[in-house]
Order: structure tokens, then sequence, then C-alpha cells
């Protein structure tokens, strides 16, 4: 299974700011900042102000020096070691480190006695936590399986604890020099590093992508994002493959990812048809996916496929004009010339194209696992139309007719969920907007510097392999 994953994972340059947690919190603000500067710009383009104004605003807010919260502000960074937070606080010297797991129903009391921590020593070890900013609520909550690093005391030596109190905190207890036990917390050091992940698929997307190590909530926000253009359950091949770039935080500590922000690009290869996605920030800053064209990934069913085109009948009970007798339409009618262009209702595949009974020359597109589309009484097909195909939103599939049981030239429409025909001007199905042409080309050049991104990713394992040979024609001088 999965013989063909490349995983390739670098530091990516933002990572030396996020080491020192002291400035991460400094740029977050700053971040926030803007992003409130951004919005008031916004606000200020909306209601048409001078623009020279707003960014005079803009300099003059950056100039006010940002104020961080004391208590984050103070916080050091925490070691892998105690021994290396010996040093750090120039505690009395320890020996030996043992480790243990905070037990189901313990306190960190009753844990130091299971440990090997005297009566005397736990009530002083307690009482320097207690001190602590937040202490008592500190040792109320701490999580059962907590990792617990410590060195007994000795007649020479001291005694020390780091407890992992959370994702970002480290507690460290340590004896001075005096014998008296101190404490302060810690933050675990951080790092933001950039990944890049290609993937051939054996079976199944989701165990593939489990398999090559992207983490769970990173695949379920690829699986939605693809969801509105793939099917999983039919379009998915043996060979085809995927490839993603996204951003995981990492305890430099523990090598664990903590966090992962939204995916930056993902592309996936079916059967040869390749989407392509783009993060891109929305007018409110909030992540949204792109193709490479600026169409949104977020696909809806077009309610009326066909332009210019006139409602002549909708769905629901009628009297049929050939019949005579009433009959439910299970489709919307819309009445045109002879040759007028029917378009795909949304991305899909063509599921048939050909003569169905009295639909007469008929197409239906399956967009998703939910959701299909038919066009009925066309003249005649798009050339480029056949089962199998996959085709996109808005592209000329057929031409009106009125093959098949019809009294006249016109399309018959109907969308079919679960199998079943549905009124196509009920369905709720979200649609993202599309980038404004005022954005396409920062767009543009927002989706170059991602895939420049990761051609470096590939280019790097590519220096990598070939760094021997490169080495010897630097050394034969071409
Ligand atoms: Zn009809």
């Amino acid at each position: 299974m999965n013989a063909n994953i490349a995983v390739l994972t670098f530091v990516n340059y933002q990572a030396n700011i996020e080491c020192n947690m002291k400035k991460v919190f400094n740029i977050r603000l700053l971040a926030e900042f803007l992003t409130v500067i951004g919005l008031i710009n916004i606000l200020i383009l909306y209601f048409g102000t001078n623009n020279a104004n707003s960014s005079t605003l803009k300099k003059e807010l950056e100039d006010i020096p940002i104020i961080r919260p004391a208590n984050l502000f103070n916080l050091e960074e925490s070691a892998d070691t105690i021994f290396n937070m010996v040093q750090k606080v120039g505690a009395k010297a320890i020996t030996e480190v043992k480790k243990t797991k905070l037990k189901k129903n313990e306190s960190l009391s009753v844990a130091l006695k299971r440990i090997n921590f005297q009566k005397s020593e736990i009530s002083k070890i307690i009482n320097s936590i207690s001190k602590l900013q937040n202490g008592r609520k500190i040792l109320s909550s701490l999580p059962i399986g907590m990792i617990i690093d410590y060195s007994n005391p000795s007649m020479l030596t001291g005694g020390a604890l780091k407890i992992n109190i959370n994702k970002t905190k480290d507690i460290f207890v340590w004896q001075d020099i005096n014998n008296t036990y101190k404490s302060q917390i810690y933050l675990r050091p951080t790092k933001f590093e950039k990944t890049l992940i290609q993937c051939v698929i054996e079976n199944n997307l989701y165990i593939a992508a489990l398999n090559s190590g992207i983490p769970v909530n990173t695949i379920l926000e690829m699986i939605s994002l693809l969801g509105f253009s793939v099917d999983f359950q039919r379009e998915i091949k043996q060979g085809d493959s995927f490839e993603i770039l996204f951003t995981k935080k990492i305890d430099i500590l523990s090598n664990e990812i903590i966090q992962t922000k939204p995916i930056t690009y993902v592309s996936i290869n079916l059967s040869g048809n390749k989407l392509n996605f783009f993060k891109f920030p929305d007018e409110f800053g909030l992540p949204q996916y792109y193709d490479e064209n600026g169409k949104s990934a977020k696909r809806t069913i077009m309610k009326t496929p066909i332009n210019g085109a006139r409602l002549s009948s909708r769905y629901g009970n009628r009297k049929h004009p050939i019949l005579g007798y009433t009959k439910m339409h299970r489709g919307l009618d819309f009445a045109a010339p002879t040759g007028t262009p029917v378009f795909a209702a949304g991305d899909g595949i063509v599921e048939k194209a050909g003569w169905n009974g009295s639909y007469g020359k008929y197409i239906r597109i399956r967009h998703t696992g939910t959701y299909k589309t038919a066009y009925a009484h066309l003249s005649k097909f798009n050339k480029n139309i056949r089962v199998g195909k996959r085709v996109s939103q808005g592209k000329t599939i057929g031409y009106v007719g009125s093959t098949g049981r019809s009294t006249g030239p016109h399309l018959h429409y109907e969308v079919i969920k679960n199998n079943v025909q549905v009124n196509p001007m009920r369905i709720k199905i979200p649609s993202g907007k599309n980038i404004s042409k005022s954005n396409i080309l920062s767009y543009q050049n927002h989706i170059k510097n991602i895939l420049k991104q990761k051609n470096a990713f590939q280019r790097s394992t590519n220096n990598k392999k070939f760094a021997i040979n490169d080495y010897e024609s630097l050394k034969n001088g071409s």
C-alpha cells in the first residue's frame, strides 16, 4: 500500500521567528493589529474616502508600540531535559532523572508520594507551585497522563521536577543552593514547518493520506475541500495521486504536531485530470480556496443551465401537454430556439450521453456522491461529450432540440439528489464567490509564489539526491 509516498519536510524561513515565543506573541499581536487596520482600510475604501488618508492612517498606527501582557512576556523557554533546566536556573545539582505519568484520580502530591518524595518536601513543592500565577488552578486541573520528569533529592543533590502541564507550558520546580524549593512556568518552544506530501493512492484517499503522515484534521480539511468536485466513491482509481502543501506547528522538545494551519495548496490527479486548489484570503481575511482560474472550490449547481431561455414549465404537478392527464413534472422546462447552447450545471463526470426513450437525446452528469443533473430533448451533443468525461461548470455540453416526447424546442432539466429528482429551484448547495476581477492579478501572483515554494521543496530533495554529482562537477570546473 502507498509505495510511492514522498514526504518532504523542511523548516520554513518563518520557523526561526517562531522559536522565540516572545517574538511570536509580538508578531501575532502585530498581525491582529494589522488585520484591524486592514478592515479599517476596507471600510474607508468602501465609503469612498481618499485612499491617501488611509495609508497615512496605517503608517501612523504601525508606529504605535504594542503592549504585551506581562505574564506571557515574562515566560522563558523550556528545555528538553531537567539537566538543562538546572543549568538555566542555577539550581542545586541533581543526579539521576526518572520519568512517570500522572495517574487517574491522582493529585500531584499523591504522585510525588508514589515516586518517593518525603512528606515535608511534597508540601514545600506544592506550596511553591501554588504561589505561581494561577498556581492553585493549575494544580487542581492537571491532565491525566501528564509527563513528570523528576530527580529525587539526596544528601548532596537537589530535588527537581519538570511537569508538562499542557501543550504549550511546563512547570519546573527545583531546589536552590539554600535547599529552598522554587518553581517557574516555562513556554515549550515551537516552530512552524511547511510540508509537501506527494502520494499515490492505492484505493482509498483517506487511508493513503493517513499512511503518508498527514494529520487527521488536515485530511478532513482536504476531503471537504475536494468534496465539492470529487466523487470519492466512484472517481478515485488505483494510481491516482495527490499532493498537498500545509504548515504544522511542532513542539520542538517532543517533536509532536500540536497544531496545523489551513492547507496552502492541494492538487489531485484523477486519471489524468488534475484539479488544483489554492488558499487565498477573502475580504475578511478568512482562508478560501480557488482553482487556478480563481473559481471558488465551493461549487454549486446552476438553477438555469441555459442563457436567454424562458421558464415554460415548473417542477410539480401539471397537465401533460401530450399525454393529456395530470402528471408530476420532475424537472424544469426552458423554452428556447433549437441550437441554443446548454451548459453543464456544475463540475462533474458525464454519466450518460445518448438516446434515452421519451427524453430523446439526453445527457446526465454526476457531480458528487449526492447530486446529478440531466438534460433532455437535445438536438445534438457537444462533440467532446462522452461518457466518463469530466466537464466543468458552464461548459457547453449540448444544444436545445425537440427530440423524444416533446411538443417543441425546449430544455428539460432535472436535478437528481440521491437518485431522486428534486426541485432545482429549491436546492441548497453552498457556493463560494470567485476571485473578483480587481483581485485576479494579485491572486495569480499568489499562486505563482505557492507553486514556486512547492518546486523549491521538490528541488531540495533532488539536490540532496544529486549533491554528490554536483560536487563532482564543481570540482571538475564544469
Ligand atoms: Zn420537462
